[in-house]
């Protein structure tokens, strides 16, 4: 990761801004201009696009036995196990995944567009550990746009 990171500052074409303010943006698809203040230094930039990450933190669910039994994982928590080759994982005769807990409802009418990927994902990883284990994936769609 830290030679990625110095690749990303050393690239001529890649300008990183750290403890910097947006003090300003117009313009439209194509066209944008934004106006970014680092302490003193005020610099205006022209670009075509404009990406938004604003990063996101995974939901905790209240929804069934989270946190009131230690079997029951976040697909986060499940992919930190199995990196760390816990036994107890690896050696589960059977998973089930439930897709979309606390999503898509009333409360957050959203798809987060990721969790159906990452059970994927952690479904092959778990497979190729062990081929045996019955895996099953409770979904109302699979949303999958990207598999690592
Ligand atoms: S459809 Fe898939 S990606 Fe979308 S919220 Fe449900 S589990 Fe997550």
């Amino acid at each position: 990761m830290s030679g990625l990171v110095d690749k990303i500052y050393r690239h001529p074409l890649i300008h990183v801004f750290t403890d910097s303010t947006i003090t300003g943006v117009s313009g439209y698809v194509g066209n944008f201009t934004t106006t970014v203040k680092t302490g003193w230094m005020v610099k205006e930039m022209r670009h075509g696009v404009t990406v938004i990450a604003t990063g996101a933190g995974e939901y905790k669910p209240t929804e069934y036995l989270y946190g009131k039994d230690d079997r029951v994982l976040t697909q986060l928590e499940l992919g930190e196990r199995i990196a760390k080759g816990e036994e107890r994982v690896s050696n589960a005769q059977s998973v089930v995944m439930i897709q979309c807990v606390g999503c898509r409802n009333d409360d957050r009418n959203y798809c987060s567009r990721v969790c159906c990927s990452h059970s994927i994902k952690n479904a092959l990883k778990l497979k190729g550990i062990n081929p045996q284990m019955d895996i099953y994936v409770l979904y109302r769609d699979m949303r999958n746009v990207w598999v690592q």
